[in-house]
């Protein structure tokens, strides 16, 4: 694992978790990166050097970090999401992949998924954007 931190082409910067140096690319170049404030796609990397986590690749991570000031427009999305979309908890990635294949009805769902699930999903062109939060440390 690796965080890196990432600027948007508005300023706004965050941390985002990439299995490894290629994801970041390989994201970026899907359209599947974005601000988690502005959702612009324009990301660039900043140049602060990389950071390599011990923790495992199985370990459900939240792929980008909230920052103490995004707090209150994050906490405002999470409950709009929470009233919306469905909690399918551990079975994000099953379920989205049914969904995307036609085997279940289409409807907004939320829910976790490993790196290696998400890395999973992306490369089979399944539709879904990391949340802008971690359940442990934003409530
Ligand atoms: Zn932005």
């Amino acid at each position: 694992m690796i965080r890196y931190t990432l600027n948007c082409k508005n300023g706004h910067q965050f941390d985002s978790w990439f299995s490894n140096s290629d994801s970041f690319e390989k994201l970026r170049k899907k359209g599947l990166l974005e601000c988690a404030v502005c959702s612009s796609k324009e990301v660039e990397k900043s140049l602060m050097a990389p950071k390599i986590t011990s923790s495992s690749d199985k370990k459900t991570e939240t792929l980008i970090s909230a920052q103490s000031d995004l707090e209150k427009e994050i906490k405002a999305l999470k409950h709009k999401i929470k009233g919306t979309a469905t909690d399918v908890g551990e079975n994000f990635s099953s379920e989205a992949r049914a969904m995307h294949y036609g085997e279940k009805e289409e409807k907004p769902i939320i829910g976790k998924a490993t790196m290696d699930e998400a890395k999973d999903l992306a490369e089979e062109g399944v539709p879904f954007i990391p949340l802008p939060w971690s359940d442990d440390k934003v409530n």
